[in-house]
C-alpha cells in the first residue's frame, strides 16, 4: 500500500498527476461543454461538463485528498451543495441543525425545503444532551457546522457522530470556517464534509464555489446522480480557481491562524470590550472540545463592544480602513461585518438574538497582512467609541 502523505502535501499534491494531452503541471481550464466520440458512447472519460469535466474532475480528486475522504463533488456554490445533500431525503423526514448557523443555510432550509414537507428542528447543539431528545423515527439528517457563524461556538463533532452512528442518521458537518488544514471532520465520523469554497479554500475572494466530500460509495454515487440531475456545477474556470487556492491553503490559515490569535488577543485586552468570540480562550464554553478537534483556532472573530448598539457597531465597520466592509470571510484581505444587518438579516431578529447575534455585534475574517497594520486600524476604529 502507498504511504499517505502529509496534509501540507496533499494540498498541493492530492489526487493531482500532470494533464495527460501535454504534461501540463496545472490542469488546463477545459472550458468545453462536450466531447467528441469515435463512435456512440466512445470517448475518452467525459462526454458533457455538467456529467463531469477534467478541469473540475481534478478539484474534486484534490477535495477528496484534503479532507481524507474517497469521493469530492464541485458545485456552483455552497448553498448548491447543501442543496444535493437535502435532495436525499423525503417529505416527511426531519432534519436536526445547530441553531446559529449561516443564514443563507438557515433560509434554504426554512424557505425553500420547508414548504416541500421537510422538517427542521434548530437545536443550541453545545450540549449534544439537546440533539438526542429532537430525534424521533423520522429523523434522518444532523447538519453541524463547527465553529458556528458568527458565535464562533464549539460542537463536539465525534459526540454528535456517536449519537448519529446509534440511531443511524447522515451526519453532515459545514466545515467552511475551519478547514480541513483546522478538523477533518470525516476522521471524527461525520458522513459528509461541506465546503463553501467561495471562503478559505478558494481563498482570494475571486470564485463562488461548493464542495462535498464522503467516504462511502453509495453515498458518493446518490450525490453524484443529484449534483448530475439537478446540475449545479462548479464550472471549469471556477475550479481550476478553487484548486489553484487549495495549493496554498496550508499556508494561508497558518498566517490566518497566528494573525487570529494575536488579534482576540488584542480585542480582549481592550477597555472598551464586552465580549470577544474566539474559540483559541481558555475559558470559551467548548475550548475543550476545540483542542480535541481542532489543530488551532482560525482566523474567525466575533466582538461586542461595552455598552454598543447598532449605530455604534456600524460606525466602527464603517471606519476600518484596512479591513473591508463586506459579506463573505475566508479570503487572504481582511473583512468586517455587521451580521445583524449583513450575513444574518434573513434570519428574523428574535431568532438571531437567542443564538446571541445582537444588533452590537461585529465578525471579523481576518486575512493574512501583517498583523501590526491590522491592529493599528481596530485602534483607530474603536476609538470611535463614545
Ligand atoms: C458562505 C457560507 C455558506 C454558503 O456558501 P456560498 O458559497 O456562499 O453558497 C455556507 N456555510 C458557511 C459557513 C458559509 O460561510
Amino acid at each position: 500500500m502507498k504511504k499517505p502523505l502529509r496534509f501540507n502535501t496533499n494540498t498541493i499534491h492530492g489526487g493531482q498527476e500532470p494533464d495527460k494531452a501535454y504534461g501540463a503541471v496545472m490542469p488546463p481550464i477545459y472550458q468545453t461543454s462536450t466531447f467528441a466520440q469515435t463512435t456512440p458512447g466512445g470517448h475518452k472519460g467525459f462526454e458533457y461538463s455538467r456529467s463531469g469535466n477534467p478541469t473540475r474532475h481534478a478539484l474534486e480528486k484534490g477535495l477528496a485528498s484534503i479532507e481524507n475522504g474517497t469521493y469530492g463533488l464541485a458545485f456552483a456554490s455552497g448553498l448548491a451543495a447543501m442543496d444535493a445533500v437535502i435532495k436525499l431525503l423525503s417529505p416527511g423526514d426531519e432534519i436536526i441543525s445547530t441553531n446559529d448557523l449561516y443564514g443563507g443555510s438557515y433560509r434554504l432550509f426554512r424557505k425553500v425545503f420547508e414548504p416541500f414537507g421537510l422538517h427542521f428542528h434548530f437545536v443550541d447543539m453545545k450540549d449534544t444532551g439537546r440533539i438526542e431528545s429532537a430525534i424521533s423515527e423520522k429523523t434522518k439528517l444532523i447538519w453541524v457546522e463547527t465553529p458556528t457563524n458568527p458565535m464562533m461556538n464549539v460542537i463536539d463533532i465525534r459526540a454528535v457522530a456517536e449519537l448519529a452512528q446509534k440511531h443511524k442518521i447522515l451526519l453532515a458537518v459545514d466545515n467552511t470556517f475551519a478547514t480541513p488544514y483546522i478538523q477533518q471532520p470525516l476522521d471524527l465520523g461525520a458522513d459528509i464534509v461541506m465546503h463553501s469554497a467561495t471562503k478559505y479554500l478558494g481563498g482570494h475572494s475571486d470564485v463562488v464555489a461548493g464542495a462535498l466530500v464522503v467516504r462511502d460509495p453509495d453515498l458518493a454515487d446518490r450525490l453524484y446522480f443529484i449534483q448530475n440531475a439537478s446540475g449545479a456545477v462548479c464550472g471549469p474556470m471556477d475550479s481550476y480557481l478553487v484548486l489553484r487556492g487549495i495549493k496554498t491553503l496550508h499556508v494561508r490559515m497558518q498566517r490566518h491562524c497566528e494573525n487570529g490569535a494575536e488579534i482576540a488577543r488584542y480585542l480582549r485586552s481592550h477597555p472598551a470590550m464586552e465580549k470577544v468570540y474566539w474559540p483559541g480562550f481558555e475559558d470559551h464554553p467548548n475550548h475543550e472540545v476545540a483542542k480535541e478537534q481542532m489543530n488551532d483556532f482560525g482566523g474567525m472573530i466575533s466582538f461586542v463592544p461595552k455598552g454598543a448598539n447598532y449605530a455604534d457597531a456600524v460606525r466602527i465597520v464603517e471606519s476600518l480602513k484596512v479591513f473591508t466592509l463586506a459579506e463573505s470571510l475566508g479570503g487572504v484581505e481582511s473583512l468586517a461585518g455587521h451580521p445583524a444587518s449583513m450575513t444574518h438579516a434573513s434570519i428574523p431578529k428574535e431568532e438571531r438574538e437567542k443564538s446571541g447575534v445582537t444588533d452590537a455585534l461585529v465578525r471579523l475574517s481576518v486575512g493574512i497582512e501583517d498583523a501590526r497594520d491590522l491592529i493599528e486600524d481596530l485602534e483607530q476604529a474603536l476609538s470611535s467609541l463614545g
